[in-house]
């Protein structure tokens, strides 16, 4: 949609339809979620399901077609007709045929056969990657308070990973959440697992027993979004502090626009100003940065999933490769050290049971000299 079809409303820019830019104008979500329900009839947003020949009356009336083409369009279009095997015969639906011309089924089959050719097999998480759309559309929830409402708005946000290795660069690892406009800001910053709150700081090489009690989520609770000029900071908790602060004066003492401050969990996504498109921020630890993006903002739909539990609905995840012990090579890395001579090389990653074998005696002593950091492995959340 071009810019000067926007809404004639200069205080709202709601963007009519589809926005071909790269972000919109700046629009209140609650009040584009106001003129789509003044525009729509009730039906159109309604979870009631229509019976199927009032669905394809409608249907031909708005396409301006008759009702013998609508029935021939229904047979030609019909899903019996896309099969490409014998109709007394039940397919394999894991089986591409060879000489499929459908594109899908090409792109199926080259992802097949490349996976063969490379032997690996579907593991786990990539079962479970594949499933996490598929599980929830249409979900309805078991009890009706958990509904969510007709006319609610969805938004789509992808939440970015901080290019803390050089890979992350390229590849724009994230997760893609499905959240509802009532959702506070502190909804989203507790669905946004990162592995630097998981952190543990400090050297531990003389007390590895103790380290795990430490957890950067539980010490350092501050953290802010920043959308349109105004930090929302978590203020949850009695330690949480304003890190938004020595921005805003530092903005004030050299002559920069202005920026405010409010409360994340005050805030919800309906209250908000957006540009649909555009880089905000996300930041916790003090500065682990994450860009966040609002990609879509539309009416809920029968087909969503409609049970309120299941939101912030995680739609989208980035699998990260683990990183594994340099000793055993089997499991996840826990432990890095520093100047360790029993090391291959320095830094060098250990598991917990490779770690402690290596560099404690049974004990408990520590053996030789070496400094010991705890790690968490970014894959931790596959
Ligand atoms: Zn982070
Ligand atoms: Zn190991």
């Amino acid at each position: 949609m071009a810019a000067s079809k926007c809404s004639t409303d200069p205080n709202t820019n709601i963007p009519d339809y589809e926005y071909t830019d790269v972000n919109t104008h700046i629009f209140h979500i609650g009040s584009f979620r106001n003129e789509w329900l003044n525009r729509l009839k009730p039906s159109n947003y309604s979870y009631q399901q229509e019976d199927e020949d009032t669905f394809d009356a409608n249907f031909a009336k708005e396409m301006g077609i008759s009702a013998e083409t609508m029935t021939d369009l229904k047979s030609i279009c019909s899903l019996d007709s896309l099969r490409c095997h014998p109709e007394d015969e039940q397919p394999d639906t894991e089986v591409v045929p060879p000489d499929s011309t459908l594109r899908t089924l090409v792109q199926r089959k080259k992802k097949q056969d490349h996976r063969a050719s490379l032997k690996i097999s579907k593991n786990r998480h990539d079962l479970y990657a594949d499933e996490l759309e598929r599980l929830t559309v249409g979900r309805k929830p078991e009890a009706v308070t958990d509904m969510v409402p007709e006319g609610e708005v969805i938004l789509t946000i992808n939440v970015y990973y901080p290019a803390i290795y050089e890979k992350f660069i390229y590849s724009r690892p994230h997760i893609t959440l499905l959240m509802t406009g009532s959702h506070s800001l502190a909804e989203l910053r507790d669905a946004i697992c990162c592995v630097s709150d998981l952190q543990v700081c400090g050297e531990f090489s003389n007390t590895p027993d103790i380290a795990p009690d430490f957890i950067s989520k539980d010490h350092y609770k501050s953290a802010f979004f920043f959308f349109e000029g105004v930090f929302y900071n978590d203020m949850r908790y009695p330690e949480c502090q304003d890190i938004s602060m020595t921005t805003i004066e530092w903005a004030k003492a050299h002559k920069f626009p202005p920026y405010s401050q409010a409360k994340m969990e005050d805030t919800r996504f309906m209250d908000l100003k957006v540009k649909v498109g555009f880089p905000y921020l996300y930041c916790h630890q003090g500065d682990c940065e994450h860009l966040v993006i609002i990609t879509d903002v539309r009416l809920s739909h029968k087909v969503d999933c409609l049970d309120k539990k299941l939101y912030p609905l995680l739609t989208h995840k980035h699998r990260v490769i683990t990183q594994k012990c340099a000793v055993c090579h089997v499991f996840i890395g826990r432990w890095f050290t520093t100047n360790d001579q029993f090391a291959p090389s320095d830094p060098c990653l250990f598991c917990d049971k490779c770690f402690r074998m290596l560099h404690y005696d049974a004990q408990g002593n520590k053996l030789g000299d070496f400094l010991a950091y705890p790690f968490v492995d970014p894959g931790a959340f596959n």
